[in-house]
């Protein structure tokens, strides 16, 4: 039986904070092969590391605030580096996958299983075989937009297929340090922006004229407009 729940006289405690929501898992693409990754970030002495699941510190990967980013545009690609963990395709849903479709797929890259590192693809056609929902039986024909295989159409089995979400990754570490620097550069431009301003004003009407002489001679008497 749960406890029942006295009230207190004195002042009530706080609530109790809501249930942390796990981070969701989040997929990486790296930089030094540009295959997608399972990873996570964290932020340390301000520089972004990402460290790869099942690899060693060794692997990760660092971004510094300070040099790393020369513009706006540097941010955004840092971005797009991210996203939500791709699904295996569920073997009752093949039916619902569209030609053109964005698919992350497992490429068998020197004919080894340990080996294997994901890229994205487009679905071109699926060749649909009758199953039930235990075991898909379908081809599908893909076109690779990443990685050795680029631009190569392969016909492939549901065990190598992932789908890639639609929904942004939502990560409270990396959304920080991303907006931070866009904010950074909003800012920069913003100052950038002002002092090509005041650099070339704008003709200013005779009122204003006059109103500036009057003030230009009234601070400064040596000069009179
Ligand atoms: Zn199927």
């Amino acid at each position: 039986m749960p406890k029942s729940r006295k009230r207190k006289a004195t002042v009530p405690a706080a609530p109790p904070p809501p249930p942390r929501r796990p981070r969701p898992r989040m997929e990486y693409r790296a930089r030094s092969d540009e295959a997608w990754y399972g990873a996570r970030v964290v932020v340390q002495d301000r520089w972004l590391r990402v460290m790869f699941e099942n690899s060693t510190e060794n692997a990760d990967e660092w971004y510094n605030p300070g040099a790393d980013f020369a513009s706006l545009g540097d941010v955004e690609a840092l971005r797009a580096r991210f996203r939500r963990e791709c699904p295996p395709l569920d073997h009752a849903r093949c039916g619902d996958l569209r030609p053109g479709d964005k698919l992350c797929l497992a490429c068998d890259i020197h004919g080894d299983v340990e080996e294997l590192k994901y890229y994205d693809a487009v679905l071109e056609t699926v060749e649909r075989a009758a199953h039930g929902v235990e075991q898909c039986a379908c081809r599908f024909t893909v076109r690779w937009t990443e990685g050795p295989r680029s631009g190569c159409l392969d016909k492939v089995g549901i065990e190598v297929v992932c789908c890639v979400p639609e929904s942004p990754i939502q990560d409270p570490v990396l959304s920080e340090f991303l907006d931070d620097l866009t904010k950074r550069f909003a800012e920069d431009q913003g100052t950038a922006t002002a002092a090509s301003q005041q650099a070339d004003p704008t003709p200013m009407s005779e009122e204003e004229l006059c109103g500036y002489s009057l003030a230009y001679s009234s601070s400064n008497n040596l000069f009179v407009l």
